[in-house]
C-alpha cells in the first residue's frame, strides 16, 4: 500500500467527460489499495474567464477580491469530482482551501504556503476508507481569515505541498502531455520525453518559461524530498497496466540520474521586454539610481548588459523586465532620470528569451559558444546574454524564437531520431 497525491490540470477536468476519466484513474489507485488525496484545478478556461471579468469589473480591482473570485473555478471541479467518485462506488469528499486549512502568507495573488495540517486527511484515509479532492490554488490567510490563490499554475504548488504534508510516497502530476519533454513538444514535434530530470534543471526550465510545472511546486518538491512523477491524463485507466511503470517522467535528486547528458532541455519565454538607457554616466553609483528605484517598485530585473565606454564619460545599459512591468518600469527610469543621467530611453517587448539548461555543463565548456554560431548561421542577432552554472539565457528578436529554439534543439543532439 502507498499513499498518493494525484493531481489533475485544466484540461484534464474540463468536462463532465472528462471529470468521469478522472475519478476511474483515482478508482484503479483506490482498487489497487493506496490511499489518495486528489487535487484539481479549475476547468480549462475558467481562471482565464475569472481573471478578465475581475479586470473588467475594474482595473484597479482589490486583490483580496480577485482572489475570492479567481479560487471559485477550483471549488466547481473538486465538488464535481467527489459527486462523480462516490457515483462509481468510491468513497470522497471535497475539500476548499480554507477547510483543511492551507495556510498562506497574504500576499493575495500569489501567496505562498506556509502550513499544512496534513493530520484530519490521514485519519480519514485510515478510518473512512476515504478520498480527499482538494482545490487546488487556494488557501487562507489565518490572521485576516481570507481566501487566497497561489499564482497562475499553482495548484500544481497545492498538490506538492500536500504531499508534503500527509508524506505521500509519490506526487503524480497528472496533465495533456505524457511527462516533461526536452522542450515544449507544442512547438518542436521532436522533442523527446526525458525519464528523469534533476529538481535543480526542472527548477531553471519551469521559471524561464516551461509552464508544465509551477516554479514553486519544485521548489518545494526540492525542500521536502517530494518524488514527483510527470503523467498523461488521457490514457484509458483501463489500459494502464498495474504492473508496469507507465510513461511519465520522474523530478528527482540529481545522484539518480545515471546517464547526463551536457544539455538536458531548452526553455523559452516571450514574456520579457528591454529597455535600453542611453548614453548614461560611467561612475559609481548609477547602477545604483538605476536598480534601486525598480526593485523598490517590486520589478524583478533579470539580464544585465553594461557596454564597456568608450570615452571614458557615458556607456549604455541594457537589461531586462517582464512583459508585464514594462511600462511602469520605463516611468519609474523617467522618474529616476535626475539621478541617474541619461540622453534616451529605448524599450522593446517584441524579444524572447531562449534558455538552455543541463547540470552537465557544470563540467563542459564551450556549450554556449556553440549556441552563438549555431544562431549567427541563421541571421539571429543576440541582444543580451546571461550565464550561470547549469544554464544560460540570449535574449533575441521574438519572431526567430521557434527558429532558434529548434536549431539548439538540433545543435545539443536532442531531437527525436525517426522511429
Ligand atoms: P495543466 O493544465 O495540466 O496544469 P499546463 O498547461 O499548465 O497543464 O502545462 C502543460 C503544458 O506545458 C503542455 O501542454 C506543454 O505545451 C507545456 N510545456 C512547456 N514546456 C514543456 C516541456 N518541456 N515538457 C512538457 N510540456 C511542456
Ligand atoms: N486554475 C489555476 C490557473 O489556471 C491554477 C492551475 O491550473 O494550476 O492558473
Ligand atoms: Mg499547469
Amino acid at each position: 500500500m502507498a499513499r498518493l497525491v494525484m493531481k489533475f490540470g485544466g484540461t484534464s477536468v474540463a468536462d463532465i467527460d472528462r471529470i468521469r476519466n478522472v475519478a476511474r484513474h483515482v478508482k484503479r489507485e483506490v482498487d489497487a489499495g493506496h490511499e489518495v488525496a486528489v487535487v484539481v484545478s479549475a476547468m480549462s478556461g475558467t481562471t482565464n474567464k475569472l481573471v478578465e471579468w475581475c479586470r473588467e469589473a475594474s482595473s484597479l480591482y482589490d486583490t483580496r477580491e480577485y482572489d475570492a473570485v479567481v479560487a471559485s473555478g477550483e471549488q466547481v471541479t473538486a465538488g464535481l469530482l467527489a459527486i462523480a467518485l462516490e457515483g462509481i462506488g468510491v468513497n470522497a469528499r471535497s475539500w476548499q482551501g480554507w477547510q483543511i486549512p492551507i495556510l498562506t502568507s497574504n500576499v493575495h495573488g500569489s501567496a505562498r504556503i506556509r502550513d499544512i495540517d496534513g493530520a484530519e486527511l490521514i485519519q480519514r484515509f485510515k478510518e473512512r476508507k476515504e478520498v480527499a479532492v482538494v482545490a487546488g490554488f487556494q488557501g487562507l490567510h489565518k490572521e485576516t481569515d481570507r481566501i487566497t490563490t497561489l499564482g497562475r499554475g499553482g495548484s500544481d504548488t497545492s498538490a506538492v505541498a500536500i504531499a508534503a504534508a500527509i508524506r505521500a510516497d509519490r506526487c503524480d502530476i497528472y496533465t495533456d502531455v505524457d511527462g516533461v519533454y526536452t522542450t515544449d513538444p507544442r512547438v518542436v514535434p521532436r522533442a523527446q520525453r526525458l525519464d528523469k530530470i534533476a529538481y535543480e534543471e526542472m527548477l531553471e526550465l519551469a521559471s524561464l518559461g516551461a509552464k508544465v510545472m509551477q516554479v514553486r511546486s519544485v521548489e518545494l518538491g526540492m525542500v521536502h524530498n517530494v518524488r514527483i512523477f510527470v503523467r498523461s491524463s488521457f490514457d484509458r485507466p483501463e489500459d494502464i497496466d498495474p504492473h508496469k511503470n507507465p510513461p511519465g517522467t520522474l523530478i528527482c535528486e540529481e545522484d539518480e540520474i545515471v546517464e547526463q547528458q551536457t544539455v538536458t532541455g531548452i526553455a523559452f519565454s516571450r514574456d520579457e521586454a528591454q529597455i535600453s538607457i542611453r548614453q548614461v554616466q560611467d561612475k559609481p553609483g548609477v547602477a545604483a539610481a538605476i536598480f534601486g528605484p525598480l526593485s523598490e517598485a517590486n520589478i524583478n530585473v533579470d539580464m544585465i548588459v553594461q557596454n564597456v565606454s568608450a570615452d571614458g564619460k557615458t556607456t549604455d545599459l541594457t537589461f531586462t523586465v517582464p512583459a508585464a512591468d514594462y511600462q511602469r518600469s520605463l516611468d519609474t527610469i523617467a522618474k529616476a532620470k535626475g539621478a541617474i543621467g541619461y540622453t534616451r530611453l529605448d524599450g522593446a517587448t517584441d524579444v524572447a528569451k531562449i534558455s538552455v539548461i543541463g547540470i552537465g555543463m557544470r563540467s563542459h565548456a564551450g556549450v554556449a559558444a556553440q549556441a552563438f554560431s549555431a544562431l549567427a548561421e541563421r541571421s539571429i542577432n543576440i541582444r543580451a546574454i546571461t550565464t550561470s552554472e547549469i544554464k544560460f539565457s540570449l535574449l533575441i528578436d521574438a519572431a526567430f524564437t521557434e527558429l532558434a529554439v529548434r536549431t539548439l534543439h538540433s545543435l545539443y543532439g536532442l531531437d527525436k531520431t525517426a522511429p
